[in-house]
Protein backbone atom coordinates (compact mmCIF):
# COMPACT_ATOMS: atom_id res chain seq x y z
CA UNK A 1 0.00 0.00 0.00
CA UNK A 2 1.63 3.52 -0.88
CA UNK A 3 2.17 5.95 2.13
CA UNK A 4 -0.70 7.37 3.00
CA UNK A 5 -0.98 9.99 5.87
CA UNK A 6 -3.60 9.63 7.81
CA UNK A 7 -6.11 6.96 9.05
CA UNK A 8 -9.84 7.30 9.95
CA UNK A 9 -12.61 4.75 10.57
CA UNK A 10 -14.81 7.02 8.11
CA UNK A 11 -14.22 9.17 5.36
CA UNK A 12 -17.14 11.62 5.03
CA UNK A 13 -16.87 13.16 1.53
CA UNK A 14 -18.61 16.57 1.69
CA UNK A 15 -19.57 19.16 3.99
CA UNK A 16 -23.10 19.79 2.80
CA UNK A 17 -26.47 19.27 4.04
CA UNK A 18 -25.96 15.33 4.26
CA UNK A 19 -22.45 14.86 4.81
CA UNK A 20 -23.25 17.48 8.62
CA UNK A 21 -25.90 15.16 8.97
CA UNK A 22 -23.90 11.76 8.39
CA UNK A 23 -21.12 13.83 11.17
CA UNK A 24 -23.95 14.20 13.51
CA UNK A 25 -24.78 10.44 13.50
CA UNK A 26 -21.59 8.85 13.64
CA UNK A 27 -20.42 11.00 16.42
CA UNK A 28 -23.99 9.63 18.30
CA UNK A 29 -24.39 6.51 16.96
CA UNK A 30 -20.70 5.47 16.40
CA UNK A 31 -19.07 7.72 19.44
CA UNK A 32 -15.52 5.39 19.11
CA UNK A 33 -15.27 6.03 15.13
CA UNK A 34 -12.60 8.37 14.36
CA UNK A 35 -13.83 10.33 10.67
CA UNK A 36 -13.66 13.81 8.71
CA UNK A 37 -15.43 15.24 5.88
CA UNK A 38 -13.47 15.85 2.97
CA UNK A 39 -15.01 19.00 1.22
CA UNK A 40 -13.91 20.35 -1.76
CA UNK A 41 -14.96 24.10 -1.44
CA UNK A 42 -13.96 26.64 1.64
CA UNK A 43 -17.10 26.50 2.76
CA UNK A 44 -19.88 24.25 4.56
CA UNK A 45 -23.39 23.90 3.66
CA UNK A 46 -23.44 22.74 0.01
CA UNK A 47 -26.09 23.95 -1.81
CA UNK A 48 -27.39 26.42 0.20
CA UNK A 49 -24.04 28.27 0.04
CA UNK A 50 -23.84 27.79 -3.34
CA UNK A 51 -26.96 29.09 -4.53
CA UNK A 52 -27.27 32.84 -3.89
CA UNK A 53 -29.79 34.28 -6.12
CA UNK A 54 -32.77 36.42 -5.55
CA UNK A 55 -35.42 34.51 -3.72
CA UNK A 56 -33.41 31.42 -2.92
CA UNK A 57 -35.22 28.78 -0.34
CA UNK A 58 -36.63 25.67 -0.24
CA UNK A 59 -38.97 23.86 -2.12
CA UNK A 60 -39.75 21.11 -0.11
CA UNK A 61 -40.63 21.93 3.96
CA UNK A 62 -38.09 22.35 6.84
CA UNK A 63 -39.57 19.38 9.31
CA UNK A 64 -39.13 17.56 6.42
CA UNK A 65 -35.67 19.12 5.58
CA UNK A 66 -34.24 19.20 8.33
CA UNK A 67 -32.24 16.26 10.78
CA UNK A 68 -34.87 13.91 12.18
CA UNK A 69 -32.31 14.49 15.41
CA UNK A 70 -32.38 18.79 15.29
CA UNK A 71 -35.73 19.84 15.12
CA UNK A 72 -36.47 22.90 13.18
CA UNK A 73 -38.42 25.74 15.49
CA UNK A 74 -39.74 27.52 13.28
CA UNK A 75 -43.58 27.72 11.60
CA UNK A 76 -42.22 29.25 8.56
CA UNK A 77 -42.13 25.60 7.10
CA UNK A 78 -40.54 27.62 3.65
CA UNK A 79 -36.91 28.60 4.70
CA UNK A 80 -34.92 31.24 3.09
CA UNK A 81 -31.47 29.51 1.73
CA UNK A 82 -29.34 31.93 4.23
CA UNK A 83 -31.41 30.47 7.06
CA UNK A 84 -30.95 26.68 6.31
CA UNK A 85 -26.95 27.72 5.68
CA UNK A 86 -27.67 29.02 9.29
CA UNK A 87 -29.13 25.73 10.69
CA UNK A 88 -26.05 23.96 9.04
CA UNK A 89 -24.06 25.65 10.37
CA UNK A 90 -25.31 25.42 13.84
CA UNK A 91 -26.36 21.61 14.15
CA UNK A 92 -22.35 21.33 12.74
CA UNK A 93 -20.88 23.03 15.70
CA UNK A 94 -23.52 21.69 18.29
CA UNK A 95 -22.38 18.57 17.15
CA UNK A 96 -18.87 18.58 17.55
CA UNK A 97 -18.50 18.00 13.45
CA UNK A 98 -17.34 21.67 12.13
CA UNK A 99 -14.13 20.97 13.53
CA UNK A 100 -13.94 17.63 11.66
CA UNK A 101 -13.93 19.01 8.49
CA UNK A 102 -11.14 19.67 5.72
CA UNK A 103 -12.06 22.34 3.59
CA UNK A 104 -10.23 22.84 -0.09
CA UNK A 105 -9.58 18.92 -0.05
CA UNK A 106 -11.36 17.87 -2.97
CA UNK A 107 -11.41 13.42 -2.99
CA UNK A 108 -10.72 12.30 -6.98
CA UNK A 109 -10.52 8.77 -6.46
CA UNK A 110 -11.14 5.99 -4.04
CA UNK A 111 -9.04 2.63 -4.34
CA UNK A 112 -10.55 -0.58 -2.06
CA UNK A 113 -7.76 -3.25 -1.09
CA UNK A 114 -9.80 -6.20 0.11
CA UNK A 115 -6.21 -7.21 1.89
CA UNK A 116 -6.19 -4.00 3.97
CA UNK A 117 -10.02 -4.09 4.62
CA UNK A 118 -9.24 -0.21 3.42
CA UNK A 119 -10.03 2.79 1.26
CA UNK A 120 -6.86 4.56 -0.54
CA UNK A 121 -8.54 8.03 -0.88
CA UNK A 122 -6.73 10.31 -3.17
CA UNK A 123 -7.46 13.93 -2.43
CA UNK A 124 -6.59 17.34 -4.47
CA UNK A 125 -5.86 20.24 -2.13
CA UNK A 126 -6.89 23.31 -3.36
CA UNK A 127 -5.35 25.72 -0.47
CA UNK A 128 -2.16 24.36 -1.05
CA UNK A 129 -0.37 21.47 0.13
CA UNK A 130 -0.69 19.67 -2.73
CA UNK A 131 -2.08 16.00 -3.83
CA UNK A 132 -2.35 13.62 -0.24
CA UNK A 133 -4.02 10.56 0.40
CA UNK A 134 -6.06 9.20 3.62
CA UNK A 135 -7.15 5.98 4.76
CA UNK A 136 -10.40 4.55 5.76
CA UNK A 137 -12.24 1.44 6.29
CA UNK A 138 -15.51 3.04 5.20
CA UNK A 139 -16.14 5.65 2.77
CA UNK A 140 -19.45 7.86 2.96
CA UNK A 141 -19.94 10.09 -0.23
CA UNK A 142 -22.45 12.40 0.61
CA UNK A 143 -21.57 14.63 -2.56
CA UNK A 144 -25.24 15.64 -3.69
CA UNK A 145 -26.37 15.20 -6.91
CA UNK A 146 -24.87 17.71 -9.21
CA UNK A 147 -21.69 19.20 -10.57
CA UNK A 148 -20.40 22.53 -9.19
CA UNK A 149 -18.31 23.86 -11.33
CA UNK A 150 -20.71 23.38 -14.83
CA UNK A 151 -24.36 24.30 -14.50
CA UNK A 152 -26.61 23.06 -17.55
CA UNK A 153 -26.60 25.14 -20.13
CA UNK A 154 -27.87 24.84 -23.32
CA UNK A 155 -26.91 26.25 -26.71
CA UNK A 156 -28.99 28.80 -27.55
CA UNK A 157 -28.56 30.16 -31.12
CA UNK A 158 -26.99 33.69 -31.61
CA UNK A 159 -26.44 33.67 -27.91
CA UNK A 160 -22.84 35.31 -28.79
CA UNK A 161 -24.56 37.95 -30.48
CA UNK A 162 -26.66 39.25 -27.44
CA UNK A 163 -25.92 42.75 -26.05
CA UNK A 164 -27.05 42.01 -22.25
CA UNK A 165 -26.14 39.80 -19.26
CA UNK A 166 -26.74 36.25 -19.43
CA UNK A 167 -26.60 34.74 -16.05
CA UNK A 168 -27.11 30.69 -14.85
CA UNK A 169 -28.46 30.94 -11.22
CA UNK A 170 -25.79 28.80 -10.11
CA UNK A 171 -23.00 31.26 -10.19
CA UNK A 172 -25.11 34.49 -9.07
CA UNK A 173 -22.47 37.78 -9.55
CA UNK A 174 -23.19 39.05 -5.97
CA UNK A 175 -23.21 42.68 -7.46
CA UNK A 176 -25.54 42.06 -10.80
CA UNK A 177 -28.10 45.69 -11.21
CA UNK A 178 -31.38 44.34 -12.32
CA UNK A 179 -32.83 47.42 -10.91
CA UNK A 180 -35.98 48.67 -13.12
CA UNK A 181 -34.19 46.46 -15.53
CA UNK A 182 -35.91 44.02 -18.44
CA UNK A 183 -35.21 40.13 -17.50
CA UNK A 184 -36.17 36.89 -18.84
CA UNK A 185 -35.54 33.95 -17.21
CA UNK A 186 -35.48 30.60 -19.50
CA UNK A 187 -36.93 28.00 -17.25
CA UNK A 188 -40.29 26.70 -15.66
CA UNK A 189 -38.63 24.72 -12.97
CA UNK A 190 -38.34 25.27 -8.85
CA UNK A 191 -35.32 27.91 -9.61
CA UNK A 192 -37.43 29.92 -11.75
CA UNK A 193 -40.78 30.57 -10.33
CA UNK A 194 -38.52 31.18 -7.34
CA UNK A 195 -36.70 33.84 -9.28
CA UNK A 196 -39.60 35.31 -11.15
CA UNK A 197 -41.47 36.99 -8.42
CA UNK A 198 -38.32 37.70 -6.11
CA UNK A 199 -36.73 39.35 -9.47
CA UNK A 200 -40.08 41.33 -9.89
CA UNK A 201 -39.59 43.32 -7.52
CA UNK A 202 -36.72 45.50 -8.52
CA UNK A 203 -36.66 44.32 -12.34
CA UNK A 204 -38.53 46.52 -14.98
CA UNK A 205 -40.58 43.72 -16.08
CA UNK A 206 -39.47 39.88 -15.53
CA UNK A 207 -40.71 37.05 -17.87
CA UNK A 208 -40.51 33.48 -17.40
CA UNK A 209 -40.20 32.09 -20.87
CA UNK A 210 -40.98 28.37 -20.94
CA UNK A 211 -40.57 25.51 -23.25
CA UNK A 212 -43.13 23.52 -21.09
CA UNK A 213 -45.11 24.24 -17.71
CA UNK A 214 -44.81 22.47 -14.85
CA UNK A 215 -47.12 21.17 -12.13
CA UNK A 216 -47.27 24.25 -9.65
CA UNK A 217 -48.88 24.25 -5.74
CA UNK A 218 -49.36 26.85 -3.99
CA UNK A 219 -48.71 26.69 -0.45
CA UNK A 220 -49.05 29.11 2.65
CA UNK A 221 -45.12 29.17 3.74
CA UNK A 222 -46.18 29.43 6.84
CA UNK A 223 -48.16 26.42 8.18
CA UNK A 224 -50.87 27.17 10.40
CA UNK A 225 -50.81 23.60 11.84
CA UNK A 226 -47.07 24.09 12.55
CA UNK A 227 -48.05 27.47 14.69
CA UNK A 228 -50.46 25.55 16.63
CA UNK A 229 -48.33 22.81 17.11
CA UNK A 230 -45.17 24.49 18.27
CA UNK A 231 -47.14 26.84 20.92
CA UNK A 232 -49.33 23.55 22.53
CA UNK A 233 -46.66 20.92 22.20
CA UNK A 234 -42.88 20.47 23.36
CA UNK A 235 -40.79 21.95 20.68
CA UNK A 236 -39.46 18.13 19.80
CA UNK A 237 -42.86 16.49 20.00
CA UNK A 238 -44.54 19.22 18.03
CA UNK A 239 -41.53 18.32 14.88
CA UNK A 240 -41.75 15.03 15.20
CA UNK A 241 -46.04 15.29 14.41
CA UNK A 242 -45.21 18.20 11.81
CA UNK A 243 -42.37 15.95 10.12
CA UNK A 244 -44.52 12.66 10.02
CA UNK A 245 -47.66 14.81 8.85
CA UNK A 246 -45.88 16.23 6.20
CA UNK A 247 -43.89 13.30 4.81
CA UNK A 248 -47.03 11.43 4.45
CA UNK A 249 -49.01 14.06 2.51
CA UNK A 250 -46.31 14.47 0.19
CA UNK A 251 -46.07 10.88 -0.55
CA UNK A 252 -49.85 10.62 -0.45
CA UNK A 253 -49.54 13.12 -2.90
CA UNK A 254 -47.00 10.98 -4.80
CA UNK A 255 -48.99 7.94 -4.71
CA UNK A 256 -51.75 9.77 -5.85
CA UNK A 257 -50.65 10.62 -9.38
CA UNK A 258 -49.07 7.42 -9.84
CA UNK A 259 -51.72 5.58 -9.32
CA UNK A 260 -54.74 8.07 -10.19
CA UNK A 261 -53.24 10.59 -13.01
CA UNK A 262 -56.26 12.36 -14.54
CA UNK A 263 -58.00 12.87 -10.88
CA UNK A 264 -55.22 14.52 -9.74
CA UNK A 265 -53.74 16.40 -12.33
CA UNK A 266 -57.28 17.90 -12.32
CA UNK A 267 -57.02 18.68 -8.31
CA UNK A 268 -53.38 19.74 -9.19
CA UNK A 269 -55.06 22.37 -11.72
CA UNK A 270 -57.95 23.80 -9.90
CA UNK A 271 -55.46 24.78 -7.27
CA UNK A 272 -53.35 26.73 -10.12
CA UNK A 273 -56.46 28.03 -11.30
CA UNK A 274 -58.35 29.32 -7.70
CA UNK A 275 -54.78 31.52 -7.44
CA UNK A 276 -54.63 32.91 -10.98
CA UNK A 277 -55.53 36.34 -11.36
CA UNK A 278 -58.51 37.78 -13.54
CA UNK A 279 -58.64 36.85 -16.81
CA UNK A 280 -55.41 34.66 -16.59
CA UNK A 281 -56.25 31.42 -18.66
CA UNK A 282 -54.80 28.21 -17.55
CA UNK A 283 -53.77 27.20 -20.70
CA UNK A 284 -51.20 26.95 -22.29
CA UNK A 285 -48.34 28.27 -19.02
CA UNK A 286 -50.07 25.88 -16.51
CA UNK A 287 -51.04 22.78 -18.12
CA UNK A 288 -48.19 20.53 -17.86
CA UNK A 289 -47.68 17.65 -21.42
CA UNK A 290 -46.69 15.15 -18.64
CA UNK A 291 -48.49 13.30 -15.57
CA UNK A 292 -48.23 14.55 -12.40
CA UNK A 293 -45.28 13.77 -10.14
CA UNK A 294 -43.57 12.61 -13.48
CA UNK A 295 -41.19 15.12 -12.68
CA UNK A 296 -40.69 17.36 -9.34
CA UNK A 297 -43.79 19.48 -8.62
CA UNK A 298 -42.70 23.30 -7.89
CA UNK A 299 -43.65 24.87 -4.87
CA UNK A 300 -44.99 28.69 -4.49
CA UNK A 301 -45.42 30.12 -1.37
CA UNK A 302 -48.39 32.44 -0.52
CA UNK A 303 -48.72 32.13 -4.22
CA UNK A 304 -45.88 34.52 -4.58
CA UNK A 305 -45.83 33.96 -8.80
CA UNK A 306 -49.24 34.66 -9.07
CA UNK A 307 -49.40 37.60 -7.10
CA UNK A 308 -46.43 38.77 -9.68
CA UNK A 309 -48.14 37.80 -12.33
CA UNK A 310 -51.35 39.52 -11.29
CA UNK A 311 -49.04 43.14 -10.12
CA UNK A 312 -47.41 43.04 -14.03
CA UNK A 313 -43.95 42.90 -12.58
CA UNK A 314 -44.00 39.66 -14.57
CA UNK A 315 -45.73 37.38 -17.12
CA UNK A 316 -44.91 33.96 -18.66
CA UNK A 317 -44.28 33.26 -22.35
CA UNK A 318 -44.92 29.19 -23.35
CA UNK A 319 -42.90 29.09 -26.92
CA UNK A 320 -39.73 27.87 -27.84
CA UNK A 321 -36.03 30.13 -28.42
CA UNK A 322 -36.04 30.68 -32.49
CA UNK A 323 -32.69 32.38 -31.88
CA UNK A 324 -30.83 35.38 -29.12
CA UNK A 325 -30.79 38.72 -30.90
CA UNK A 326 -29.03 41.85 -30.48
CA UNK A 327 -31.69 42.58 -28.35
CA UNK A 328 -33.53 39.77 -26.85
CA UNK A 329 -34.48 36.33 -27.93
CA UNK A 330 -36.60 35.66 -30.77
CA UNK A 331 -39.27 32.63 -30.35
CA UNK A 332 -40.42 30.00 -33.23
CA UNK A 333 -43.75 31.82 -33.12
CA UNK A 334 -42.18 34.99 -34.67
CA UNK A 335 -42.38 37.19 -31.31
CA UNK A 336 -39.66 39.23 -29.76
CA UNK A 337 -38.49 39.24 -26.10
CA UNK A 338 -36.90 42.44 -25.76
CA UNK A 339 -34.22 41.54 -22.49
CA UNK A 340 -31.13 43.53 -20.80
CA UNK A 341 -30.60 40.58 -18.43
CA UNK A 342 -31.63 36.73 -19.91
CA UNK A 343 -31.64 34.01 -16.64
CA UNK A 344 -30.86 30.61 -17.90
CA UNK A 345 -32.40 28.73 -15.00
CA UNK A 346 -32.23 25.65 -17.57
CA UNK A 347 -30.77 23.48 -14.50
CA UNK A 348 -28.05 21.14 -13.04
CA UNK A 349 -25.74 18.57 -14.76
CA UNK A 350 -26.16 15.13 -12.87
CA UNK A 351 -23.18 13.74 -11.40
CA UNK A 352 -22.50 10.61 -9.01
CA UNK A 353 -20.19 10.54 -6.06
CA UNK A 354 -19.52 13.94 -6.86
CA UNK A 355 -16.69 12.21 -9.87
CA UNK A 356 -14.69 10.26 -7.29
CA UNK A 357 -13.46 7.42 -9.63
CA UNK A 358 -13.65 3.99 -7.67
CA UNK A 359 -11.43 0.62 -7.99
CA UNK A 360 -11.91 -2.39 -6.09
CA UNK A 361 -8.84 -4.91 -6.07
CA UNK A 362 -7.30 -3.27 -8.97
CA UNK A 363 -10.41 -3.11 -11.59
CA UNK A 364 -12.20 0.33 -12.42
CA UNK A 365 -15.85 0.33 -11.05
CA UNK A 366 -18.09 1.83 -13.28
CA UNK A 367 -21.00 2.65 -10.75
CA UNK A 368 -23.84 2.76 -13.94
CA UNK A 369 -23.23 -1.07 -14.36
CA UNK A 370 -23.30 -1.87 -10.34
CA UNK A 371 -26.95 -2.52 -8.82
CA UNK A 372 -27.98 -0.48 -6.30
CA UNK A 373 -28.85 -1.86 -2.65
CA UNK A 374 -31.49 -0.18 -0.50
CA UNK A 375 -30.53 2.97 -2.50
CA UNK A 376 -27.55 3.57 -0.80
CA UNK A 377 -24.85 0.78 -1.58
CA UNK A 378 -23.52 -0.79 -4.60
CA UNK A 379 -23.03 -4.34 -5.42
CA UNK A 380 -19.40 -5.36 -5.71
CA UNK A 381 -18.85 -2.26 -4.06
CA UNK A 382 -17.57 -2.93 -0.52
CA UNK A 383 -17.45 -0.41 2.76
CA UNK A 384 -19.40 2.42 0.84
CA UNK A 385 -22.21 3.93 1.53
CA UNK A 386 -23.86 7.07 -0.37
CA UNK A 387 -26.04 9.62 0.97
CA UNK A 388 -28.56 10.05 -1.91
CA UNK A 389 -32.05 11.20 -0.78
CA UNK A 390 -35.70 11.42 -2.29
CA UNK A 391 -36.61 12.60 -5.68
CA UNK A 392 -40.02 12.64 -4.54
CA UNK A 393 -40.20 14.39 -0.91
CA UNK A 394 -37.39 15.92 1.17
CA UNK A 395 -33.77 14.40 0.75
CA UNK A 396 -33.05 14.76 4.16
CA UNK A 397 -36.07 12.60 5.28
CA UNK A 398 -33.78 9.62 3.31
CA UNK A 399 -30.21 10.77 4.13
CA UNK A 400 -31.49 10.38 7.75
CA UNK A 401 -32.16 6.62 7.58
CA UNK A 402 -29.24 5.96 5.15
CA UNK A 403 -26.97 7.51 7.94
CA UNK A 404 -29.00 5.51 10.87
CA UNK A 405 -28.27 2.37 8.40
CA UNK A 406 -24.69 2.88 7.98
CA UNK A 407 -24.04 3.59 11.88
CA UNK A 408 -25.96 -0.13 12.43
CA UNK A 409 -23.50 -1.44 9.53
CA UNK A 410 -20.86 -0.38 10.93
CA UNK A 411 -22.28 -1.58 14.67
CA UNK A 412 -22.88 -5.07 13.48
CA UNK A 413 -19.82 -5.66 11.74
CA UNK A 414 -18.07 -4.77 14.87
CA UNK A 415 -19.94 -6.73 17.48
CA UNK A 416 -19.37 -9.55 14.75
CA UNK A 417 -15.54 -8.93 14.19
CA UNK A 418 -16.13 -8.75 10.09
CA UNK A 419 -14.20 -6.00 8.11
CA UNK A 420 -15.70 -5.88 4.93
CA UNK A 421 -19.55 -6.19 3.42
CA UNK A 422 -19.84 -6.09 0.06
CA UNK A 423 -23.55 -5.82 -1.87
CA UNK A 424 -24.22 -8.49 -3.93
CA UNK A 425 -25.96 -8.30 -7.29
CA UNK A 426 -29.34 -10.10 -7.50
CA UNK A 427 -29.29 -13.16 -9.36
CA UNK A 428 -30.44 -13.29 -13.25
CA UNK A 429 -34.43 -13.72 -12.45
CA UNK A 430 -34.64 -10.59 -11.23
CA UNK A 431 -35.26 -7.44 -13.48
CA UNK A 432 -33.08 -4.37 -12.90
CA UNK A 433 -34.45 -1.08 -13.77
CA UNK A 434 -33.11 2.83 -13.86
CA UNK A 435 -32.28 4.43 -10.43
CA UNK A 436 -34.44 6.80 -10.90
CA UNK A 437 -37.67 7.15 -12.41
CA UNK A 438 -38.57 10.43 -12.73
CA UNK A 439 -38.67 11.43 -16.75
CA UNK A 440 -37.00 15.75 -16.13
CA UNK A 441 -34.23 16.25 -18.93
CA UNK A 442 -31.61 16.56 -16.15
CA UNK A 443 -32.19 13.07 -15.02
CA UNK A 444 -32.71 11.50 -18.44
CA UNK A 445 -29.12 13.25 -19.51
CA UNK A 446 -27.27 11.18 -16.56
CA UNK A 447 -29.03 8.46 -16.10
CA UNK A 448 -26.13 6.03 -17.26
CA UNK A 449 -24.26 7.42 -14.43
CA UNK A 450 -26.13 6.07 -11.88
CA UNK A 451 -26.83 2.96 -11.18
CA UNK A 452 -29.49 0.20 -11.94
CA UNK A 453 -31.66 -0.56 -9.22
CA UNK A 454 -33.64 -4.57 -9.17
CA UNK A 455 -37.28 -5.30 -9.24
CA UNK A 456 -37.26 -5.66 -5.40
CA UNK A 457 -35.93 -5.34 -1.76
CA UNK A 458 -33.26 -5.07 -0.56
CA UNK A 459 -31.92 -3.79 -4.43
CA UNK A 460 -35.37 -1.76 -5.07
CA UNK A 461 -35.61 1.32 -4.08
CA UNK A 462 -39.44 2.70 -3.36
CA UNK A 463 -39.27 6.76 -2.78
CA UNK A 464 -41.76 5.76 -0.50
CA UNK A 465 -40.62 6.78 3.65
CA UNK A 466 -42.62 4.51 5.53
CA UNK A 467 -41.52 1.47 3.66
CA UNK A 468 -38.11 2.81 3.34
CA UNK A 469 -38.43 2.87 7.40
CA UNK A 470 -39.64 -0.16 7.74
CA UNK A 471 -36.29 -2.03 5.40
CA UNK A 472 -33.67 0.40 6.19
CA UNK A 473 -34.37 1.24 9.75
CA UNK A 474 -36.16 -2.18 10.96
CA UNK A 475 -35.09 -4.81 8.71
CA UNK A 476 -32.55 -7.19 8.85
CA UNK A 477 -28.87 -6.20 8.52
CA UNK A 478 -27.55 -9.35 7.18
CA UNK A 479 -30.12 -9.76 4.67
CA UNK A 480 -29.63 -12.18 1.16
CA UNK A 481 -28.65 -8.93 -0.66
CA UNK A 482 -25.18 -8.34 1.76
CA UNK A 483 -22.15 -10.61 2.45
CA UNK A 484 -19.99 -9.70 5.34
CA UNK A 485 -16.61 -11.37 5.76
CA UNK A 486 -12.80 -10.87 7.92
CA UNK A 487 -9.89 -9.78 6.10
CA UNK A 488 -7.13 -12.27 6.35
CA UNK A 489 -4.54 -11.90 9.06
CA UNK A 490 -1.70 -9.65 7.79
CA UNK A 491 1.41 -11.91 8.16
CA UNK A 492 3.71 -11.04 11.12
CA UNK A 493 6.53 -9.67 8.79
CA UNK A 494 3.86 -7.75 6.97
CA UNK A 495 3.13 -5.76 9.72
CA UNK A 496 6.30 -4.76 10.41
CA UNK A 497 6.91 -3.33 7.53
C1 LIG B 1 -31.54 25.46 -5.63
C2 LIG B 1 -31.84 24.15 -4.99
C3 LIG B 1 -32.90 24.04 -4.10
C4 LIG B 1 -33.18 22.80 -3.50
N1 LIG B 1 -34.24 22.71 -2.65
C5 LIG B 1 -34.52 21.51 -2.08
C6 LIG B 1 -35.63 21.36 -1.19
O1 LIG B 1 -36.34 22.29 -0.89
N2 LIG B 1 -35.88 20.14 -0.69
C7 LIG B 1 -35.10 19.06 -1.00
O2 LIG B 1 -35.37 17.98 -0.50
N3 LIG B 1 -34.06 19.19 -1.82
C8 LIG B 1 -33.75 20.36 -2.37
N4 LIG B 1 -32.67 20.47 -3.21
C9 LIG B 1 -31.80 19.34 -3.39
C10 LIG B 1 -30.60 19.63 -2.43
O3 LIG B 1 -29.44 19.65 -3.13
C11 LIG B 1 -30.63 18.72 -1.23
O4 LIG B 1 -31.77 18.92 -0.48
C12 LIG B 1 -29.48 18.90 -0.26
O5 LIG B 1 -29.11 20.23 -0.04
C13 LIG B 1 -28.35 18.10 -0.73
O6 LIG B 1 -27.41 18.08 0.27
P1 LIG B 1 -26.09 17.24 0.08
O7 LIG B 1 -25.24 17.57 1.24
O8 LIG B 1 -26.44 15.84 -0.16
O9 LIG B 1 -25.48 17.78 -1.29
P2 LIG B 1 -24.89 19.21 -1.62
O10 LIG B 1 -25.67 20.28 -0.98
O11 LIG B 1 -24.75 19.25 -3.10
O12 LIG B 1 -23.45 19.19 -0.94
C14 LIG B 1 -22.45 18.34 -1.42
C15 LIG B 1 -21.12 18.81 -0.88
O13 LIG B 1 -20.13 17.87 -1.29
C16 LIG B 1 -19.02 18.57 -1.78
N5 LIG B 1 -18.34 17.69 -2.75
C17 LIG B 1 -18.84 17.20 -3.91
N6 LIG B 1 -17.95 16.39 -4.51
C18 LIG B 1 -16.86 16.39 -3.72
C19 LIG B 1 -15.60 15.73 -3.82
N7 LIG B 1 -15.29 14.93 -4.84
N8 LIG B 1 -14.69 15.92 -2.82
C20 LIG B 1 -14.99 16.72 -1.74
N9 LIG B 1 -16.16 17.38 -1.63
C21 LIG B 1 -17.10 17.21 -2.60
C22 LIG B 1 -19.58 19.82 -2.41
O14 LIG B 1 -18.60 20.83 -2.52
C23 LIG B 1 -20.70 20.16 -1.42
O15 LIG B 1 -20.25 20.98 -0.38
C24 LIG B 1 -32.39 21.69 -3.82
C25 LIG B 1 -31.34 21.80 -4.74
C26 LIG B 1 -31.07 23.01 -5.32
C27 LIG B 1 -29.94 23.10 -6.30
Amino acid sequence: MPEATEHFDVLIVGAGLSGVGAGCHISTRCPDKTFALLEARDAMGGTWDLFRYPGIRSDSDMFTLGYSFRPWKEAKAIADGPAILKYIHETAAEYGVEDKIRYGHRAIRAEWSSEDARWIVHVERSSGGGPTQLTCNFLFPCTGYYRYDEPFSPEFEGAERFGGQVIHPQHWPEDLDYDGKRVVVIGSGATAVTLVPAMAERAGHVTMLQRSPSYIVNLPAEDPLARLALRVLPKEKAYAFLRWKNALLTQASFQLSRRAPKTMRALFLSGVKRSLPEGYALAPHFTPRYGPWTQRVCLVPDGDLFEALSSGGASIVTDEIETFTESGITLRSGAQLDADIVITATGLNLLALGGVEIAVDGEEIEIGNTVGYKGMMFSGVPNLAVALGYTNASWTLKCDLICEYFCRLINHMDAHGYDRCMPQRPDPSVEVEPFIDLTSGYVLRAIDQFPKQGARPPWRMYQNYPRDILMIRRGPIDDEGMEFTRAPVAEPDKLAA
